[in-house]
């Protein structure tokens, strides 16, 4: 082991869910990969060690998947007996929110209102998908022939979960509940960075009476275990979130097997402040949709335009009320921008400011590190405002995944959507204004698979997730998420009893029993 580890500061006890074992096919054992040290980013110091798992670990757990998934009899399930596990999974995960809370904190630096929410936002989407389940039908379908045809639907058979840190209980289980109610088993890759949660997930689902085998959890490298979960010949679906680097390199992964793939990657979205709309609900709005999270959300509002008629007034309030912000340990309930997920992470942030910098843009807060001695030792990176730029500044086309963004002034609503959508990402965007008949135009016109208006970064299991352009292939999230963990099948059933004619002649002619006559 690299590290000492040192006491749990933050005074919960979750020293019992921090176990060095990783789950294999129903088998709780230590990784036999190499040790992960798991970083609290709040601090600085390591409160964990895990073996990760190893590429030998895949093969186990998707075959165990498989072979769990027709003996257990989870493939044959009626919906409502699948849906009863999962419903006791949601309710198991309510009943233990703070639990996971606390460790999603301890793992991610992220708030514990906001690690809080998570949880009982998976909570919610174990029990929606319980109950989407029992609606989800088959279909007859119009005969053109004397025969019954029933169009249906059956589990692909193992899905592989690749998941980012960003918010692990929620990734989780936007991903592990559809799989396992469309009937199938699952094998997790949590990241590197932010193991723990997964695994306490897994403990969880066992305890709610998830037949074993049905869902492993391999921590471990991307490229070696994330690898080889992909390209595994019995994974029947790949269901990944993170960085578009890595989802076009397994989006390769999945054609060469002709699997069907679900990526859910990055973005730069606009959010789009106009002169009539209320400036205070927009600033709150705009703060949100930014800074809350650290900035590490896939969909957060990184690119501010602001109509050129209130450009001044708007960027000077938002400079004003950012400086305001809370920034602290993810444990200070008072805290409103946490730290990053890691130190390593923070210098990348801050070497993207940097290089912004060296091209001319213009810090107008933030920028750096917080001159706070308590928070020294800390992933800290202070919420920033670049101005000084245009639309086609790297700072403004890369995703920084960080507390950053960028105010852009536009003129009209040409102007704006030229801008807006001119991006490699088409994740999400919001619109700020007053005018009913605007934000229709606008909401058609930008290329975003999420449009808010007056709100941002609010999410509903019930309503469907996806991105567009590089931000991603398939749709999460709403019935429609439990069917993408299907696949259809076609079943023809002869009503008529009798030979098709085509070669109705020729039979009769061999049919010992036949008359002849
Ligand atoms: P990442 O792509 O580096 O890693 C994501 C996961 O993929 C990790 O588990 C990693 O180990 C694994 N991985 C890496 N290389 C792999 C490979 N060759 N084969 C298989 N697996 C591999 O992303 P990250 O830095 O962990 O997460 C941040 C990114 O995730 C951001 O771009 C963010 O926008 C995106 N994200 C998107 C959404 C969404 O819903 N669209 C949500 C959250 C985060």
């Amino acid at each position: 082991m690299s590290t000492e580890i040192a006491p749990l500061t933050s005074g919960l006890a979750l020293g019992h869910l921090l176990r060095d074992e990783v789950l294999v096919g129903g088998r709780w054992r230590t990784g036999t990969g190499a040790v992960i040290d798991t970083v609290d980013p709040s601090t600085g110091v390591t409160f964990a060690h895990l073996h990760a798992a190893t590429v030998e670990d895949v093969d186990e757990a998707v075959r165990a998947g498989e072979r769990a998934a027709l003996e257990s009899g989870w493939r044959a399930a009626l919906p409502h007996e699948r849906a009863g596990v999962l419903r006791r999974v949601g309710d198991a995960i309510e009943r233990r929110a703070e639990e996971i809370s606390a460790l999603q904190t301890l793992d991610t630096g992220k708030t514990r209102g906001e690690t809080l929410a998570l949880a009982h936002s998976a909570a919610a989407t174990f029990r929606y998908t319980a109950a989407a389940l029992e609606t989800l039908e088959d279909q007859v379908t119009p005969p053109r022939g004397p025969y019954l045809t029933i169009a249906t639907w059956e589990p692909v058979g193992v899905v592989a979960s690749i998941t980012p840190w960003n918010s692990p209980i929620a990734s989780d289980a936007q991903k592990i509940a559809p799989a396992l109610a469309a009937g199938n088993a699952v094998v997790a890759k949590p990241p590197a960075w932010a193991p723990w949660v997964t695994l306490l997930l897994a403990r969880i689902t066992e305890e709610a009476g998830l037949p074993p085998g049905l869902l492993s959890v391999l921590p471990g490298p991307g490229r070696t275990v994330g690898e080889a979960l992909a390209s595994h010949p019995r994974v029947g679906k790949l269901t990944f979130t993170g960085g578009t680097t890595t989802g076009r390199h397994l989006a390769h992964v999945a054609a060469e097997k002709l699997m069907p793939a679900t990526l859910e990657l990055g973005g730069k979205s606009p959010t789009i402040v106009f002169d009539d709309a209320d400036l205070t609900q927009a600033i709150a709005g705009v703060l949100y949709g930014i800074f809350s999270s650290t900035g590490q959300s896939c969909i957060a509002g990184s690119r501010i335009f602001v109509q050129r008629t209130i450009f001044d007034d708007v960027v000077a309030r938002l400079v004003e009320a950012t400086r305001r912000l809370r920034v602290g340990s993810g444990t200070d309930p008072r805290t409103q921008v946490a730290p990053l997920v890691s130190h390593s992470h923070r210098d990348q942030v801050a070497a993207m400011v940097d290089a912004a910098v060296a091209d001319g843009a213009q810090v107008l807060i933030g920028g750096g590190v917080p001159a706070d001695p308590e928070l020294a030792d800390g992933a800290y990176y202070l919420p920033t405002i670049i101005g000084g730029v245009d639309n086609s500044a790297r700072i403004c086309q890369e995703e920084v995944f960080g507390p950053v963004a960028v105010v852009l002034p536009f003129d009209d609503e040409e102007d704006l959507i030229a801008m807006a959508n001119d991006s490699d990402y088409g994740l999400a965007s919001g619109i700020w204004t007053a005018d009913y008949r605007r934000i229709h135009r606008i909401a058609g016109r930008l290329v975003a698979g999420t449009v808010y208006v007056n709100t941002y970064k609010q999410f509903s299991i019930s309503t469907p997730f996806a991105g567009v352009r590089d931000s991603g292939v398939g749709v999460e999230k709403g019935r429609e998420g439990i069917r993408s963990y299907m696949r259809q099948k076609s079943i023809y059933i002869d009503l008529s009893g009798e030979p098709l004619p085509w070669a109705a002649e020729q039979a009769r002619a061999v049919d010992p029993t036949s008359t002849g006559s």
